[in-house]
This record gives structure tokens, sequence and C-alpha cells, in this order.
């Protein structure tokens, strides 16, 4: 095998090669039946990385009709909305389970002092790298798959997310169940099943970040427009 992993983790069968076969047939599948193999071939070494946006609660449903032990964790880098952190409360209670709360190293007030004011309006690729990648990564470091929300359609980067597929950054395997869905996809599994979601999504927010970094999107402008509005930066990191 030539794929990376972590000192001291076994990535089981699952190889760069042997995941990239297996991604197409899944796909066929569905959602659900690419969490149900997820679920089988990881147990709880599968992490469900939510920012409980509208794609993590189409998981976060699933996930929770599947098993009464998931094991889902969610970034807080102390800049969320309060409509998230209600959200999160409301979300726990509702489906019966304790998301692992994972923060960073640094407190907003440690960020202020070591790197200056407002540091995601200055360099916000730094800015996530310390509250958000470099949490994950820590967190991620002995566990065997992580499962996220993206979608093809959201950004240039994401158009070729396999719904499968080894992820070199982190050394393990990646599942994204919602890689071929459409915006329209989500919310009509939402309506459809009445799951929770932010109210924000309902008010122009599309896609929910940090309060900095995440404002509502106006008519005609893409979804992702909202996030690091004027400048270049799509992504926050976790996902390249
Ligand atoms: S989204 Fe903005 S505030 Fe949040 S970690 Fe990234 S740069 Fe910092």
């Amino acid at each position: 095998m030539t794929h990376q992993s972590s000192p001291g983790r076994d990535p089981g069968p699952w190889s760069p090669e042997a995941l990239a076969q297996l991604a197409p047939d899944l796909e066929a599948l569905g959602a659900e039946a690419i969490i149900r193999w997820a679920l089988d071939q990881f147990g709880s070494g599968l992490v469900l990385a939510s920012s409980f946006g509208a794609e993590d609660m189409v998981l976060v449903d699933m996930l929770c009709r599947m098993t009464d032990r998931p094991h889902i964790v969610y970034l807080d880098t102390g800049l969320l909305f309060p409509e998230t952190y209600a959200l999160i409360d409301q979300v726990q209670q509702r489906y019966g389970f304790q998301a692992v709360r994972v923060v960073p190293q640094l407190s907003l007030d440690d960020q202020q002092s070591l790197w200056g004011d407002a540091l995601w309006a200055r360099d916000p690729d730094r800015c996530c790298t310390l509250r958000k990648v470099e949490p994950l990564t820590a967190y991620l470091a002995d566990k065997s798959a992580w499962m996220t929300g993206i979608r093809r359609e959201q950004t240039p980067h994401r158009r070729t997310a396999p719904v499968v597929g080894f992820d070199q950054r982190y050394g393990i395997t990646k599942v994204n169940p919602l890689a071929p869905w459409t915006y329209k996809d989500v919310y009509r599994y939402l309506v459809r099943h009445g799951v929770p979601y932010n109210p924000l999504h309902d008010q122009g927010y599309p896609s929910i970040g940090c309060i900095p970094c995440t404002r509502a999107i106006r008519p005609g402008e893409s979804w992702r427009a909202g996030r690091w509005a004027g400048q270049e930066k799509t992504e926050c990191g976790l996902h390249l």
C-alpha cells in the first residue's frame, strides 16, 4: 500500500485504491446505504464532523436512525452564531446524543494576544488553521474514518468529491454520503422528515460558519457568496 496513515493506525482493508474502486458502486446505492456501509466498517471509529448546517442535519438524522451511539463532533471556534449553539442543544435533546465539542488550543483572547485583533479579517487562512484545522486534525489522529456533508455543487474544489475516498491529510477514510446531492435534495429531505435546522437558513444564509465570516446572500448571488465575502477564500481548509 502506498497511502500514508498516522503512525500506529491500521487503515484496515481500505486503501485509496480500494476506496476508489468501491465509490461508484456505493454512490449508486444512495446516502443511507453509504452510511450503513461506513458504520459496518468502522463502528464507533466513524466520526461525523458536523457544523449542524442543513447537510449535516440530514446526516445527523440518518445516522441517528441507524445507531443509538452516533459519534458526532463539532468544532466550537467560539465564534458560532447563537442560533447554531441553540440548534446544537435542541438536536442533542431530540436525538438523545451528546456531541463532542472540539475546541482550539488558543482561546479567543490568546489568539488576540498572539496574532492581534480580528485575525479572521487579516489572515483568515491562519485563523481557520488555528481554530478549525488543527483541532480537528488532533481529534482525528486516532480515528479510522470521518464523515462530512460536503456536496459537489458547493465549491470548485468539491466538484470531484467521491462518496468515499482516502483522505491524505488526516490519513483516514473520508465518507461524503451527500456528494451528489443538490441543495433541493437537502431541503426536500429536511422537510419530508421534519428535521430541525438552523433558522438562519430561512433568513438568507444558505451556508453558516463563524459570525465574522458569514453574511446573508443577496438575490442572484451564489450560495457560498456569504462566506468570507470579499476574499478569495472559499474553503476553511478542512476539506483541502
Ligand atoms: S471561519 Fe473565520 S472566524 Fe472562523 S475560524 Fe475561519 S477565519 Fe476564523
